[in-house]
């Protein structure tokens, strides 16, 4: 049997810059097993949306909880802990270092592997280095890069370093995974290959929250999706339902 999935809730959160609301009294769900897709126009909340719920961005009002425990504002070292692991829209690297060593930096920087006792005791250290590079082998076979285990993280290619990212994010063993724009600069094919990942991740029991502005892709492969406008909920359903919203088809799909 499935062991229980939890939700991840976001109650009434309220975000502003200055006099400026970029997020206004939000509710979002989101499952373990599913993948929530967040789109709406520029500026209408989502990048902020995915820093509050990684612990970028201290909301100024609203709630949020994981499974039956609240899930206090934060730092993202203390939500990689709680499961829940992030890509960002341009992808953070150590050029110098090799492929693999960049997704073993996931899992030290900000993931469970402890810090202390890593630092602590040296015997023990070798060990873990070598379930992180083994966990890392295996998050990279995941995204089809484990051939480039051992190039230098500066020659890849923008697709392949987007990947990377993903790769990075699972060595944490997330509940939840934030995907900012995944897609972008992405082909066709690739971003074919990236869908399919995304639902294999979901597959696992893996919520995940996809921010991505590529329209096919968000129908192809949500559960469900949320457009956001000004910082609030415009609709929120099942893709069949948003793709014939109309509000959303006017402001959003621009058809
Ligand atoms: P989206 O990801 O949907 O394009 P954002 O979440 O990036 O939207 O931005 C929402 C609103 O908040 C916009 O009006 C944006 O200008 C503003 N905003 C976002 N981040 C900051 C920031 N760090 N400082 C000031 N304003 C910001």
């Amino acid at each position: 049997e499935r062991a229980e999935r939890k939700l991840l809730s976001l109650r009434g959160i309220v975000l502003a810059f200055g006099g400026v609301r970029a997020i206004d009294g939000l509710d979002l769900d989101l499952r373990q097993g599913e993948v929530h897709g967040l789109i709406g126009p520029n500026g209408s909340g989502k990048t902020t949306t995915l820093n509050v719920i990684s612990g970028y961005y201290r909301p100024q009002a609203g709630s949020m909880t994981l499974g039956d425990a609240p899930l206090p504002p934060g730092h993202p070292v203390g939500r990689a802990a709680r499961g829940i692991a992030r890509t960002f829209q341009t992808p953070r690297l150590i050029g110098e270092a090799t492929v693999l060593e960049n997704v073993m930096i996931g899992a030290t920087i900000e993931g469970r592997a402890g810090f202390l006792e890593a630092l602590l005791s040296l015997p023990r250290q070798r060990a873990e280095e070598r379930a992180m590079a083994a966990q890392a082998r295996l998050a990279l076979e995941a995204v089809g890069l484990a051939g480039l285990a051992g190039v230098r993280a500066d020659r890849l290619q923008h697709s392949e370093l987007r990947f990377m990212e993903i790769a990075r994010a699972l060595v944490l063993r997330p509940e939840f995974l934030m995907l900012d724009e995944p897609a972008a600069g992405l082909s066709a094919e690739e971003i074919r290959r990236l869908g399919a990942l995304i639902r294999a991740v979901s597959r696992q029991g893996v919520g995940v929250l996809l921010v991505e502005h590529h329209a096919d892709l968000i129908f192809d492969i949500c559960d469900q999706v949320t457009v956001l406008n000004l910082g609030k909920v415009l609709a929120a359903g099942m893709p069949a339902e948003i793709r014939t919203h109309k509000e959303v088809v006017s402001a959003y799909l621009g058809a």
